[in-house]
This record gives C-alpha cells, structure tokens and sequence, in this order.
C-alpha cells in the first residue's frame, strides 16, 4: 500500500495544504478548524496523489528554498540540498571582499551554487556551466526571478566550453553516486536526473575529469571546492594532491561528515 513516511507525514500534509489554500504555516496551524471547501479538495487529491506516488515535495510545489533563497526546480534539475550550503559558505569565505574575482559553477543545476555566490557577492562575475539545455533554462528563469544579474549561463560539458578561459575559483556539486548504489532506488532521488546523481562504478569518475582538468583553468593561487559523498573524502583529498593542489583540505556538514573538500592552485 502506499503511504508517507511516519515520521514526516504531518508535516508533508501541512505543507500540501499551505499549497492548496495558499495560506502560511502560522495560518494554517491557527485555523485547526478550517474544512477544505468542495472547490479546494480535487486539488488536495490530486497534490496528495503525487506525493504518494513518491514524487518529491519539491518537484510538487516547483520550487525549494536554499541559502535564504527560493529556487524554480523540475525534474531537469537536482534539487538543492541543505548540506550544499557549506559549499557557498566555503566558496564565499575564499572570495575577496574588493578585489574582481571570477567563479566557474560546474553542473550548475537549478543555479543554486552559482546564484547563491553570486546573490551574496555583487562585484564578482560568476560563469555557471551545465550539459544539459533543460537545466540551463530553469538556472536562467532563477537568474531572473531573483533579480540576478552577474551570472553568465552557458552550456558546456564540464570545462568544454570553456577553452583559454581562467577563474579564481572554481565550485561545483557533481554526481557522486555509484551507478550500483541503492540508495538510487530510494526516496526523491528516483525522481532527480540520474545524470545530475549518478558516476561510474565508484562515484568518482566526474570527479576525477573535473579534478584532472581544473588546474589549466584556474588562476594561481585560485581554488577548486567540490561537493562528495559521505565516504570519499580520503580518497579526493589522495586526487587533488596527486594532480598538485596545494592547501588540501575536508569540510564537514552539520551532521558531521566530510561532505566538501578543496585545494589550492
Ligand atoms: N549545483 C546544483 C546544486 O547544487 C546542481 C548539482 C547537480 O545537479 N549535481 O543543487
């Protein structure tokens, strides 16, 4: 039989009604008493449907909030995880306050990352890259949407499109998922672009080749930080000291895992 997770099926139901009656939460928990009205219940089946079907919440409602941020999502894109926050915090840290500086987004998505340096640093000029069209346009409705204007959106499969060009630092969340791992079977991630989850036998061929080609594309003393999954901070750490990054390092997330590693050109 279908059904929601126990542990977060108030709150799932909550928020389809926020949707549905298009009132706030303080609203909607101060109206205990309210019915939905004949006209208002065809949308609540038709929302609660989809959810037990096991589309994600995200993909429901169109859009998800990041870095203070709301941004569009569909299926053509992964949806931005809290985790990934420690990335612009990283990225932002390594951002002089006056000084021009040029940031490369690799697999923008949604444009989380990017917009979100971008939003947050108004002098720098930030390129975000994607191999997919249908990612690229929703990265552009976001740019706009959010009034943002120092993001130059283009398609490029990682640095192909990016030939003679240097930055200063370079960011990216990149699939790190290996093909075989269950977890893509499971939860919301069966509904995300295998494409934007999932990389080679042990997560680690996107990457290696971003790894690999990062160094001829950034600036001295530019840095490379990328997103990785709970258990390959070791062996990321081994790749960017053998392709000569100095200043390696891991970050941990707010559950403790080494979730963000980097290094210096
Ligand atoms: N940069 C986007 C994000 O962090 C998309 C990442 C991806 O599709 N792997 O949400």
């Amino acid at each position: 039989m279908l059904a929601l997770d126990s542990s977060s099926a108030r709150i799932e139901i909550q928020c389809l009604l926020q949707q549905v009656l298009h009132v706030s939460r303080v609203h909607l928990l101060g109206h205990p008493d309210r019915f939905l009205q004949d006209f208002e219940q065809p949308r609540y089946n038709e929302l609660l449907r989809r959810r037990l079907a096991g589309e994600p919440i995200a993909y429901i409602f169109g859009e998800r909030e990041f870095f203070g941020l709301k941004f569009k999502v569909t299926p053509a894109t992964l949806i931005p995880r809290p985790e990934t926050e420690l990335l612009v915090d990283l990225a932002l840290a390594r951002i002089p306050p006056r000084e021009p500086c040029r940031v490369l987004d690799l697999g923008a998505g949604s444009g989380a990352l990017a917009l979100s340096i971008a939003h947050a640093r108004a002098g720098v000029d930030v390129t975000a890259v994607d191999a997919s069209q249908d990612a690229l346009e929703v990265a552009r409705e976001n740019a706009l949407r959010l009034g943002i204007g120092n993001v130059r959106l283009l398609s490029s499969d990682w640095f192909s499109g990016l030939a003679g060009e240097h930055f200063d630092l370079i960011v990216s969340n990149p699939p790190y998922i290996a093909a075989t791992d269950a977890h893509l079977e499971q939860g919301d991630l069966r509904f995300e672009p295998r494409t934007a989850l999932a990389s080679g036998t042990d997560g680690l061929d996107d990457i290696r080749r971003i790894i690999a080609q990062a160094k001829a594309h950034l600036n001295p003393g530019g840095w490379l930080l990328f997103e990785h999954g709970y258990d390959q901070a070791v062996a990321v750490r081994e790749i960017l000291r053998e392709a000569g990054f100095g200043e390696v390092f891991s970050a941990r997330d707010l559950a403790g895992i080494e979730r963000v590693s980097g290094g210096r050109n």
